[in-house]
């Protein structure tokens, strides 16, 4: 079997624009995994594949939502949230997913991330967590750990700064459904996915991965293989954690599993109740 009849018979081809394969990902990225994560949840849930839609940003992980053949939106950096919550309340019936690196949505993204977990819509934000800006050659960026280096934080000192928790950002910020794995936990995550789409309110799912072209050669960790082998040893399972015990040390424990799950009223449902009283304020 040729490379391009092995991909038209992958199973989740039919979600994808196969006529853009092969994608831009480097040899051992995690962002295909996750990819292949989100059409999975997608085919377990069997949602009508015309009502979703997937949003991105800029940046590696961008570049997910050019590959679904369903309604994609490749949004300006860090307005992936913004443009989804507009498609939401526009739309309530569709089902929103949000795919986005964590340079994208912590940083210039950070305002909104934290007010969409504020209001609860109901929108699933999944996050590829590779610790720098990969697509821009590596630069340090909120998730990168204290003293690591980037190619914009450079021995001998690494980065000054100190990393957003990204789980209790956004648990502490209002988020009902919370959840950390990383890419080699490949069921449990697409699962976790699943039940964040499923979740009515705002979902945030953060999937630790590997870049191995930028982040990875920046700190000699190793190539793809090495990278996710390693994440495989430190992935520490921990359900129902409080998450703001909910650690991740690179080199030693990444916290993983479902910290928050919660009813609250969703944000567009709100909205609608708002709209009604008001219209019959005016009738009276
Ligand atoms: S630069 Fe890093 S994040 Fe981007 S595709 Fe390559 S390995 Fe993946």
């Amino acid at each position: 079997m040729t490379a391009a009849e092995k991909v038209l018979t992958h199973p989740m081809a039919k979600y994808m624009r196969t006529d853009r394969l092969p994608w831009i990902y480097c040899p051992g990225c995690s962002i295909g995994i996750v990819t292949n994560m989100i059409a999975r949840a997608i085919e377990k849930l069997d949602i009508d594949f015309e009502k979703i839609a997937i949003v991105s940003g800029i940046g590696c992980t961008g570049r997910v939502s050019g590959y679904f053949k369903t309604g994609t939106f490749h949004t300006t950096h860090g307005r992936s949230i913004a443009f989804a919550e507009g498609l939401k309340i526009a739309n309530p019936e569709l089902e929103v997913i949000v795919v986005s690196g964590d340079g994208d949505i912590a940083a210039i993204g950070g305002n909104h991330l934290i007010h969409a977990c504020r209001r609860n819509i109901d929108i699933t934000v999944v996050c590829v967590n590779n610790f720098n800006y990969g697509m821009t050659g590596g630069q340090f960026g909120p998730t990168t750990e204290h003293g690591r280096y980037t190619q914009t934080s450079p021995r001998p000192l690494g980065d000054i700064e100190w990393p957003f928790n990204l789980v209790k950002l956004a648990a502490s910020s209002g988020a009902t459904f919370v959840a950390r794995w990383t890419a080699v936990q490949v069921r449990r995550a697409t699962r976790s996915i699943e039940r964040g789409i499923a979740h009515k309110g705002f979902s945030f799912i953060e999937i630790v991965g590997a870049c191995p072209t930028s982040y990875g050669r920046s700190n000699q960790l190793g190539d793809g293989v090495a990278m996710h082998r390693h994440l495989l040893e430190v992935a520490d399972i921990q359900n129902g954690l409080p998450p703001h015990e909910a650690e991740l040390e690179y080199n030693s424990r990444i916290v993983c599993g479902e910290f928050v799950d919660i009813e609250k009223p969703e944000y567009t449902e709100v909205l609608r109740e708002a709209q009604a009283k008001m219209q019959q304020q005016k009738r009276k």
